[in-house]
């Protein structure tokens, strides 16, 4: 394993064809008008339509759109034609209770058939789905659906019970609850509906109405690192990019059978969980399950994915539970593999070469983006450590902040700025809820077509793309900027360690002090002569001016329930400073 050493792509790396092997002439050639040409109908512009309906005439109708996997139950299939039904029910059903276009749907559930029917039927009826993590406490919950002037709630009988009954006062737009029995049948609570009993007397005919590309479609939250969450918002038209990005990043074939781990509650979850592989005619795994090892490499041999969308964390996760667990089973269908949501060590990327034969792609995006804006592909070398290249319609760049409102474009390669995107893909986010002010700060420069992302990366000279780490994030140590990630890298490289975390430690010398905070692999020991060897395994990488001075360590780091390594809450914890919000710690509220 050579972690700086190139994956060059060759067509014997190829179990299929894939959609795309000139990376430059793709970009040239592409145009979003035919893509939108492709998946516009009688519903106009509507994503719930483009994913069910759409199929209806063809042979697709009667391929499974979902296999829903649970423990010890056998699979739940959905096929298309019945996506389309049962998703008609739910945007008739969704009229009945007087919702109009434009009305704010929140849907709280564990991965179940329900979540995923009263999206798409939101989406049909013209309102605004937004999907809630079920492992959030009452009060995100709580003052998400108040951010959003939320009217309808679909959610489980015990996830009302325990999270939502008690604050119904402090949710005064929240008009209709719909309760989906979690053990089957009915439910009878008081001051809500019946999810099953108002579906079986809806109508299973379209309903009507058109939706146009840009009328609002999904509202997605975003923490920032100060104040409420920002409710990211998202048309119609955002299907074009998914569409794209299922055909470029995801190299989404008919036959496919695609795995996308992301829970729905985030943006993963919803625009590649849900609408990407719906628009492909692929069938999707929904497993209801949490992470276990044993039971993900059970479900890519046993249910024969072919395409799977991860994270790092589950990566990391499995790299942990040993190779010995992987060589128990077999992968012959998987072709491809890919992975986002934070940086992607390049010893993931080789792993995933040794345990699956195929290396590990990682994509860039964010919730303000909609959808996957830079990526590793199938049709170019892998460097990895690199998020790849901007996808075709796609402009991203490295830029300078000035003054406010103005930016310049560095093109130097390698050199660390913020990362940049021209504004106009489809899925970009069209505002954030009743906050002009701060969507407008997102964008700069001439007519500000830049969208600034918050992220610092840099570009080298072949168009690649490097994250070095959040803008907020980053340590200045000695006048030298340091970027977390870079360091966390480098950890990663050492044999001992699992998970990496780093922070700036204010210092009266230097400014910040980069301190590290690691977990270790199974089978290995916190010891004063380990971490002696890991600092000086991080000099030796990074040279002294970067490498952390201070190294602890934990049992596990604390993670966001999307899996991000709160650096925050290491730092807070660290300086003995309150945590602030940790609802999204994993494990918490
Ligand atoms: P979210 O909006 O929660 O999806 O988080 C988006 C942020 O996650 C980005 O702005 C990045 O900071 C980080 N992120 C997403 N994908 C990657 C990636 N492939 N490499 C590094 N950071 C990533």
């Amino acid at each position: 394993m050579e972690p700086t050493a190139i994956i060059r792509k060759t067509p014997a790396d190829w179990r299929v064809a894939p959609n795309f092997s000139d990376y430059g002439a793709e970009r040239a050639r592409f145009d979003w008008n035919a893509v939108a040409a492709s998946l516009t109908g009688p519903m106009g512009v509507n994503i719930g339509w483009a994913a069910t309906d759409r199929w209806l005439a063809t042979k697709k109708a009667e391929r499974v759109a979902f296999r829903f996997l649970a423990a010890g139950q056998p699979p739940k299939e959905m096929t298309y034609a019945e996506l389309a039904r049962q998703s008609n029910r739910f945007a008739n059903l969704l009229r009945q209770l007087g919702c109009a276009p434009g009305t704010v749907v929140f849907v709280l559930a564990e991965r179940i058939p329900e979540l995923f029917v009263s999206v798409l039927g939101s989406l049909k009826c013209g309102c605004v789905a937004s999907p809630l993590f079920s492992a959030f406490g009452p009060e995100p919950i709580a003052t998400r659906i108040n951010l959003g002037r939320g009217k309808v709630l679909v959610t489980t009988d015990l996830l009302y019970g325990r999270k939502v009954a008690g604050w119904r006062e402090a949710m005064p737009t929240l008009q209709h609850v719909l309760l989906v029995a979690a053990e089957g049948g009915q439910t009878a609570v008081p001051g809500t509906h019946d999810f099953a009993s108002l579906m079986a007397a809806a109508s299973d005919a379209p309903v009507a109405g058109v939706t146009a590309a840009e009328d609002l479609a999904l509202l997605h939250f975003t923490s920032g690192t100060t104040g409420t969450p920002k409710g990211a918002m998202h048309v119609h038209a955002a299907m074009l990019t998914h569409w794209a990005t299922g055909y470029y990043a995801l190299d989404l074939h008919p036959d496919d059978i695609f795995w996308c781990t992301a829970d729905p509650g985030w943006v993963t979850g919803t625009s590649y969980g849900i609408i990407a592989p719906l628009l492909h005619g692929v069938t999707s795994l929904v497993d209801r399950e949490e992470f276990d090892a044993e039971r993900w490499y059970g479900i890519l041999q046993d249910q024969g994915v072919t395409v799977w969308y991860t994270a790092p964390t589950a990566i990391r996760m499995l790299m942990k539970a040993g190779a010995e667990l992987a060589q128990r089973y077999r992968f012959p269908a998987l072709r491809f593999i890919a992975s986002v949501g934070e940086p992607l060590n390049p010893e993931a990327v080789w792993w995933g070469k040794e345990v699956f034969g195929l290396p590990i792609h990682d994509n860039w995006w964010q919730t303000e983006t909609g959808g996957i804006m830079i990526a590793n592909t199938p049709a170019f070398d892998i460097k990895p450590g690199s998020m790849g290249r901007p996808l075709p319609g796609v402009e991203a760049t490295i830029v300078k902040r000035n003054e406010e409102d103005d930016v310049s474009v560095i093109d130097t390669p390698d050199v660390e700025g913020e990362l940049a995107l021209k504004a106009g893909w489809p899925s970009m986010f069209r505002g954030y809820l009743n906050n002009e002010e701060r969507y407008r700060k997102c964008f700069a420069g001439p007519n500000h077509e830049w969208y600034l992302t918050g992220d610092l990366a840099k570009r080298d000279a072949d168009g690649y793309f490097w994250f070095v780490g959040r803008l907020d994030d980053v340590i200045k140590s000695a006048g030298h900027l340091i970027g977390p990630f870079e360091v966390e890298s480098a950890l990663m490289e050492h044999p001992a360690v699992a998970e990496a975390g780093v922070i700036g430690k204010p210092d009266p010398v230097v400014g910040e002090m980069v301190k590290a905070f690691v977990s270790l692999k199974k089978g290995w020991e916190d010891s004063e002569a380990l971490r002696r060897e890991l600092l000086a395994h991080a000099r030796k990488r990074l040279g002294a001016a970067v490498a952390p001075k201070e190294i602890a360590v934990l049992a596990s780091l604390p993670r966001t329930r999307s899996g991000k390594i709160m650096r925050r809450l290491l730092k807070a914890r660290e300086l003995g400073l309150p945590e602030g919000d940790t609802s999204t710690l994993e494990g918490g509220a």
